[in-house]
């Protein structure tokens, strides 16, 4: 039984003093779900969010971090740090940071392999532009960038790793793949993990799906078999729209 992960990745949005605001709403109104819930803030909020949480069953979760654990990389934010303030979830290569800050899917290998390394458990974004899904080729782009980000980790690591599915035309444009096709590449992401190591051990990797998750959207996509939960941006903002997907 795979237990269904629900995270809102605040990206570049809320200052300490608003996280601090957002999560004490949001604590009440998730108090009683059983699927995993996880708030991603920007670094300055980690640590203010993390005493905020004390108590709750909101988990914490980084949007980056450098592969390394110290060094002249200015600018950067380490595993050591995020492990020290308690972060549990890391999120790599989302596409804003493929499409913005050149990640590639080497550095996302690098950073899922130091993460799963330092204790924190990676989520780790796949998925296809729009021009890639017309010619047909969703199904290999997220096979790829699935073997790529998982190459050389460990069979007792990867049920650590959590996929996020999130097809790049839907994200932030209020467009949602349907629930059928969502599962689909699901499915394939997979069948692709079976392939690297086993099909019992590809059945407990958790894969979520994201781009455009709503309140009134949430409950058909995590109806489907395959679909574990879903990565959250612009309706994790709002605490109540936030809890209404995660108590779909
Ligand atoms: C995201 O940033 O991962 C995302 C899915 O955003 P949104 O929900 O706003 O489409």
């Amino acid at each position: 039984m795979r237990i269904p992960i629900i995270a809102g990745n605040w990206k570049m949005h809320m200052t300490p003093s608003d996280a601090v605001n957002l999560v004490n709403e949001l604590k009440p109104l998730v108090a009683d779900t059983d699927v995993e819930v996880v708030v991603i803030p920007p670094f300055v909020d980690l640590v203010d969010v993390k005493k905020a949480l004390d108590g709750s069953n909101i988990r914490l979760g980084a949007q980056n971090m450098h592969w390394e654990e110290k060094g002249a990389f200015t600018g950067e934010v380490s595993p050591l740090m995020l492990k020290e303030i308690g972060v549990e979830y890391v999120v790599i290569g989302h596409s804003e940071r493929r499409q913005y800050f050149a990640e590639t899917d080497e550095t996302v290998n690098r950073k899922v392999k130091s993460a799963l390394s330092h204790g924190l458990k990676p989520i780790v974004c796949v998925g296809e532009t729009l021009s890639q899904r017309e010619d047909g080729k969703a199904f290999d782009v997220v096979r790829e960038q699935t073997k790529k980000a998982l190459d050389d980790v460990l069979k007792n690591d990867v049920t650590n790793v959590v996929i996020a599915y999130e097809p790049i035309w839907a994200i932030g444009t209020g467009k949602t793949a349907t629930s059928k096709d969502a599962n689909d590449v699901i499915k394939v992401i997979r069948e692709t993990i079976a392939s690297i190591y086993d099909i019992n051990t590809a059945n407990e990797v958790r894969i979520q799906y994201g781009g455009s998750v709503k309140p009134d959207n949430a409950k058909e996509l995590m109806s489907e078999s395959d679909i574990d939960g879903a990565l959250v941006g612009g309706a994790s903002l709002k605490a109540q729209d936030f809890a209404k997907i995660v108590n779909y």
